[in-house]
């Protein structure tokens, strides 16, 4: 469903994915780790194009990315991405957080979308938040509804970006049982992560990347047991 072909990256002089291949089928988990900087976050805005690559292919979905603005549209409505610091908006309740793009963009009946959006509020747990506003609810519960309004648009594709970071420890869980969840329902996911309990039990592939490249690609348990490489070794030493 997302393909990385020889896909390079500079911001400015600064080189911040070199040659990335990585092809994700359909139904896949993939959990890319790897220290700060290491350019996790722009491996997975470039899939919905939040950043552009300068050299290689990004496929996603059969449609190559290129600056062609009207299929950009097209990737964008079937991928959903949330993000550390939820994005909700603020003035909104949960439920027109939910029906707002599902309205103008999908062109859905209100009435359809508030159906969808509360659907999908049940499904991670929180239909009873529907009428409230961001600011009203719990950092898990915000990162919940992220989650359903996402969902909302009936994306092909789920991108996650460190989702769990800004969270207290004790809504953490409620997150990852909410994507562990969406992951038993065959969603295809990439989710960068630290939580690398969810990666062992969820991923089917785990990409370890450095300094813009990525060093190792494995299925968990290879992965965590036996890394192949000194730098992949020293990352779970420092977070495990
Ligand atoms: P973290 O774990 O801290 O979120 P990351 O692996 O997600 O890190 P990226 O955010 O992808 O890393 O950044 C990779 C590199 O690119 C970093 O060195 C960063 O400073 C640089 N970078 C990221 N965004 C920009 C930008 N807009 N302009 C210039 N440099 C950038
Ligand atoms: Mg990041």
């Amino acid at each position: 469903a997302v393909q990385f072909i020889a896909v390079h990256k500079w911001y400015g002089a600064f080189h911040a994915l070199r040659d990335i291949n990585l092809t994700v089928r359909r139904g896949e988990r993939i959990v890319v780790c790897g220290p700060s900087g290491s350019g996790k976050s722009t491996l997975i805005r470039c899939v919905n194009r939040l950043e552009e690559h300068q050299r290689g292919s990004i496929v996603v979905d059969g449609v190559e990315l290129t600056p062609d603005v009207k299929r950009i549209d097209e990737v964008r409505r079937e991928v959903g991405m949330v993000f550390q610091t939820f994005n909700l908006f603020p003035h909104l309740t949960v439920l027109d957080n939910c029906t707002l793009a599902p309205i103008w963009v999908r062109r859905m009946a209100r009435r359809d979308a508030e159906d969808l959006a509360m659907q999908l509020l049940a499904r991670v747990k929180i239909p009873e938040q529907a009428t409230k506003y961001p600011g009203q609810l719990s950092g898990g519960q915000q990162q919940r509804v992220a989650i359903a309004r996402a969902l909302c648009m009936t994306p092909k594709i789920m991108l996650f970006d460190e989702p769990t970071s800004a969270l207290d420890p004790e809504m953490v869980k409620e997150v990852l049982d909410t994507m562990t969840a969406l992951a038993q329902d065959g969603m295809t996911m990439i989710v960068v992560t630290h939580e690398m309990g969810f990666a062992r039990q969820v991923a089917d592939r785990v990409v370890f990347m450095d300094e813009g490249e990525i060093v190792e690609i494995d299925a968990p348990e290879p992965f965590f047991d036996h890394p192949q490489h000194e730098r992949a070794r020293l990352f779970l030493r420092q977070v495990l």
